[in-house]
């Protein structure tokens, strides 16, 4: 990944996008990558700290992290989650009551998605998390964790949701509306940024403490911090090898995890 000092009114993740735009050769990946960039442009400018107070209190969070840290996760917001292969997720998570499907969907739909959760599978049968594998262990990492959330989630505030949730790489804009997707997409950004390095990450230039409000944009010295963290905790690089539409999929990701965790500290001190 090189980060490059950004031209006139472009942020660091736009400069980024439109690299990977400019880098792409397949004119079919062309209006993906457009939907994407206007994707990535509304997330940057989202304001994070109104949703996740409107989807989830202070309380509710803490709730959440201590089910995952008694279930999942002991050392949950203490250390980033670890990323193994699937099958090692699969297996480490084999007594948890619910069953994994993986399936590698590497074509132009199957690649949008990352996974989904089905609760209910007809009696029985345990409900089901499946993961597509076609992607970059980070993603694959975050799909285990967004869907096992879905799981936790459901079980601590007895979710009478039925369908299936699917998460795809092109919705993390409808999840801020959506207080069981954020609850999932809370415990992916607290497994990314423990408390330690997200406070060094997003509260440095305010001396450690929380702002009284935080800009909706991320500035850019902590958006570069955020990349160089991605690649060096999670090998997410966004080098000219990768591949356009999965690289703007991945960039949005980065940014509304980002800003979901920076929101938990800011707001819940999280
Ligand atoms: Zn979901």
């Amino acid at each position: 990944m090189t980060i490059r000092a950004t031209s006139k009114g472009l942020t660091v993740f736009d400069a980024l996008a439109a690299d990977i735009v400019k880098a792409s050769k397949a004119p079919h990946a062309a209006s993906a990558s457009y939907d994407t960039s206007a994707e990535i442009l509304s997330l940057e400018q989202h304001d994070y700290t109104r949703p996740l107070r409107r989807a989830l209190a202070r309380s509710e969070v803490r709730e959440i992290v201590d089910e995952a840290r008694s279930a999942v996760w002991p050392r949950l917001n203490h250390e980033s989650v670890k990323l193994v292969s699937p099958a090692k997720f699969t297996r480490h998570w084999s007594g948890l009551g619910v069953q994994f499907q993986l399936a590698k969907l590497n074509g132009a739909d199957g690649v949008a998605l990352l996974g989904f959760y089905v609760r209910e599978m007809g009696r029985s049968r345990l409900p089901l998390i499946c993961v597509n594998t076609a992607h970059h262990p980070a993603a694959i990492g975050a799909a285990f964790c967004h869907e096992m959330g879905h799981h936790l989630v459901g079980r601590l505030f007895d979710s009478s949701e039925n369908h299936a949730q699917m998460l795809t790489m092109t919705a993390y804009g409808e999840h801020l509306s959506d207080p069981e997707e954020l609850a999932a997409d809370v415990l992916v950004c607290i497994g990314m940024y423990p408390e330690a390095a997200a406070r060094k990450i997003f509260l440095i230039p305010h001396k450690g403490r929380p702002p009284k409000s935080a800009p909706a944009e991320l500035p850019d010295s902590v958006a570069t911090t955020v990349l160089e963290f991605m690649q060096s905790r999670f090998g997410l690089n966004f080098g000219p090898q990768m591949a356009s539409t999965k690289g703007l999929q991945y960039l949005a990701a980065v940014i509304h995890f980002a800003k979901l965790r920076r929101a938990l500290l800011t707001e819940y001190d999280i």
